[in-house]
């Protein structure tokens, strides 16, 4: 006989089944949450449980698995096992479900994956979908892509429109899709504001939450409806393994679910697993992130040949004041736009030795990216001649960094 180890009554995902941890901080909740003793055993982390196959005690008690379609209970590997379920759990904590009503958090094999599907689990042909005009790319392609071919129109919106967002509203338009900071060029949108202005006419809001994550924005609390993560970056940190998580209240729960069960999307134990581990770490590791790039940032700044830090904590970026009322702080990332040429500007690149060229950020490594942001735009101006470097600030020491771009920005100082 196989012994049962999760209940019939198993709670589902977001269930507050351990409420003294609502009265921690994000720091001690980041050590604590997801870590059930039906899941860990006696162990510290919970196991890599490997699984395609669960085996039932009955045909009675196979039936009944089915009928109950629970979310953390066993069932078969797609549903995924107490590995993915405790992960999933830990990202819906550090949402705060008692202030912010978050309820689940469903995991996919990549961020993509996870912003892709979040849409397509609302939007239905007809509709109309707002989006932010500094999104990543691939949710910009996405949009352009299948959705235009679903028959969903896209309409891309100023990221600083704010309340006046009210203005872009029509019968169809049935969601919002935002980004704070955007991609490659920082802006800092009024959340908040935009979610008042979407509630009052029962549109949804999203937003990738990823360089923020729910530890420097907790955004439910702010009014988000559904929150998406590319954990790929600061959960995992590592650089080593590819996630994404969407964390919603119970209202978008079961549609969200529905679809993702729909579309076969599963991620293996084993990345579950590294991305636990990574989670444990990751409040230790943003604060370094944040002191260092503040410190690489004010160095740049601070030379003649850099024209601006496109960086949310500097008074220079657009939203900064919304960043300072909304934000408890700031990541690793963020752009400098150099003065003189793309050619300058990969040529400093290329000389640096602590820097990576590659994609991706959020891991302990330093990474040093030639963007082009006007490439990206419908409704907002980006200069096509403005040189932008953007930079992943890891875990080194930040003098050791300084060291390395000085070098690099004095020996092409003169080139045009
Ligand atoms: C990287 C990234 C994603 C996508 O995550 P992947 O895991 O690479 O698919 C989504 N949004 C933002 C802002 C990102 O930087």
């Amino acid at each position: 006989m196989v012994k049962k180890i999760v209940k019939d009554d198993a709670p589902a995902l977001g269930s507050k089944d351990s409420p003294e941890d609502s009265k921690n901080s994000p720091d001690t909740k980041m050590v604590t949450a997801g870590r059930k003793p039906e899941w860990t055993g006696p162990v510290v982390n919970t196991p890599v449980w490997r699984a395609s196959t669960h085996l039932y005690d009955s045909c009675d008690d196979l039936a009944q698995g089915v009928k109950r379609a629970s979310d953390a209970e066993f069932f078969y590997g797609r549903r995924g096992s107490p590995t993915q379920w405790s992960l999933a759990k830990a990202i819906t904590e550090m949402e705060s479900p008692e202030t912010s009503g978050a309820y689940g958090t469903l995991l996919f094999p990549s961020g993509v994956a996870a912003i892709n599907i979040a849409l397509l689990s609302i939007l239905k042909p007809g509709d109309v979908l707002l989006m932010s005009d500094n999104c990543y790319d691939p949710s910009r392609g996405f949009a352009n892509g299948l959705l235009k071919k679903m028959g969903i129109e896209t309409r891309f919106f100023n990221p600083l429109i704010g309340a006046a967002i009210e203005d872009l509203f029509c019968d169809n338009t049935k969601a919002i899709l935002m980004e704070s900071p955007g991609s490659l060029t920082f802006e800092i949108s009024d959340i908040p504001a935009i979610c008042g202005a979407a509630k009052k006419h029962n549109i949804i809001t999203l937003l990738d939450n990823t360089w923020a994550t729910s530890y420097f924005f907790p955004a439910l609390e702010k009014g988000v409806d559904i929150s998406i993560i590319a954990a790929t970056k600061y959960i995992v940190g590592h650089s080593d393994v590819m996630m994404g998580a969407v964390t919603s209240p119970e209202k978008y729960w079961l549609r969200l679910r529905k679809t993702a069960r729909q579309l076969g999307q599963v991620v293996s134990p084993d990345d579950a697993y590294l991305a636990a581990r990574g989670l444990r770490t990751m409040a230790t590791r943003l604060k370094t992130h944040e002191q260092s790039a503040l410190k690489v940032a004010h160095f740049l700044d601070a030379r003649d040949d850099v024209k601006s830090i496109l960086h949310p904590a500097f008074p220079s970026c657009p939203g900064h004041d919304i960043w300072q009322r909304d934000f408890r702080g700031s990541s690793g990332l963020f752009s400098v736009v150099i003065s003189g040429s793309k050619k300058r500007a990969a040529a400093i690149i290329d000389d640096l030795t602590l820097f990576g060229i590659g994609f991706s950020w959020g891991g302990f490594e330093s990474l040093a990216l030639l963007v082009h942001p006007e490439q990206y735009r419908s409704v907002t101006q980006w200069d096509a001649n403005d040189a932008v470097i953007r930079l992943h600030i890891g875990l080194e020491d930040s003098d050791d960094l300084i060291t390395d771009l000085k070098r690099a920005f004095d020996k092409y100082k003169d080139m045009a």
